[in-house]
């Protein structure tokens, strides 16, 4: 009987946890209310230390180099065979649900190999803006997020209460005059999905290393967050220097999506899907390029050679001060148990 109590109180915890993040809710727009200026009121975590995005200042960036990416399969001859993707519009983002052995490692990332579980785009209503990251005050058209989790974990989902939980690939879009010819197939799948709760299949899974730039040696990392709510800091963040080329036609299908759903009184349209730049606080951005090593290791200061990259490459493991969006009651519900429910809300949630 005393167990019957407990599960019934800490189902109307839960139940009650779920109503707060529920009828928080976010989104990108400055006047709804709802925007990224009030997503520290409805979710703590949003005004951490460590947020994403940032201004990446090129004069602050400090020269490292944490070794190659190893990936498996990203590429034509290794890509996973029965590997699916799912298009889906999530009423925040057009999200590509990815299942199959796609697998990054090396680079710093420490000992362990961090799985592709979805990967999203943010884009702006103009060609000036729709980038979440900057470089020196410059924004892309859009930015590509290819979101993967540390395989030491159980799960993508056991992986968001840790420090070290995700790794996510940024890459800039860029436009060019003709259609990337490796994207077309994506794009026409987004451009017949509108509207939030839409979603379609690939026939075929794209293959990343057809449109993933060329030259993945030149990268920014640096420790941060999602970039949407709940904002946990639980990112190591990879932003490349080469964009992705795509066409405006293309960049288009993504500025015709809508936030709400099929039928909706009002059509709301999904666009500038980015979070304004956070401060960079005490954190240091690395930057590795081998093109640029030869000239930097003249320069290097004594102290420069002595760079703590620990902060980077081994997460502190005191970090498990389980991030929920918790009340003071949430507490006393058991972990495994708000972590099941809090992992559902994410799923509906969760962008990046
Ligand atoms: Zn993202």
């Amino acid at each position: 009987m005393e167990t019957t109590t407990c599960f019934y109180v800490a189902v109307c915890v839960l139940v009650a946890c779920l109503s707060n993040v529920q009828a928080a809710g976010w989104d990108y727009l400055n006047d709804s209310g709802k925007g990224p200026d009030t997503w520290e009121a409805s979710y703590d975590t949003c005004g951490g230390s460590k947020q994403s995005p940032i201004n990446i200042e090129t004069a602050m960036v400090e020269e490292k180099d944490l070794g190659d990416f190893t990936f498996v399969g990203f590429g034509e001859d290794d890509k996973p065979v029965n590997a699916t993707m799912t298009v889906s519009n999530n009423g925040h983002s057009v999200v590509v649900g990815v299942d199959g052995d796609y697998h990054v490692s090396g680079a710093g990332l420490g000992t362990t190999a961090y799985k592709a579980v979805q990967f999203h785009f943010h884009w702006g209503s103009v060609n000036s803006q729709g980038s979440e990251h900057t470089i020196d005050g410059k924004a892309y058209p859009g930015e590509l997020h290819i979101v993967c989790y540390n395989t030491s974990y159980p799960n993508f989902f056991s992986a968001l209460f840790n420090e070290d939980g995700l790794t996510v690939l940024g890459f800039f879009l860029e436009i060019q005059t003709v259609d990337n010819p490796a994207l077309t197939q994506l794009f026409d799948v987004i451009s017949s999905i509108q509207f939030d709760e839409e979603e379609e299949d690939l026939s075929m899974p794209v293959v990343f290393n057809n449109f993933l730039p060329s030259d993945l040696s030149s990268y920014y990392r640096y420790s941060g967050s999602l970039t949407t709510p709940p904002c946990y800091e639980i990112v190591t963040w990879n932003v490349f220097t080469e964009p992705i080329m795509v066409s405006e036609a293309q960049l288009n299908a993504l500025r015709r999506q809508y936030a709400n759903k099929h039928n909706a009184a009002d059509n709301i349209t999904l666009t500038d899907t980015y979070r304004p730049v956070q401060p960079v606080n005490n954190r240091t951005v690395y930057m590795t390029d081998p093109n640029a090593v030869t000239d930097h290791m003249t320069t290097l200061s004594p102290n420069q050679d002595n760079i703590n990259t620990e902060n980077v490459n081994t997460p502190t493991p005191s970090y498990v001060n389980t991030p929920t969006p918790s009340s003071a009651p949430c507490q006393f519900a058991s972990t495994s148990l708000v972590a099941l429910v809090i992992s559902k809300v994410l799923a509906s949630v969760l962008d990046d």
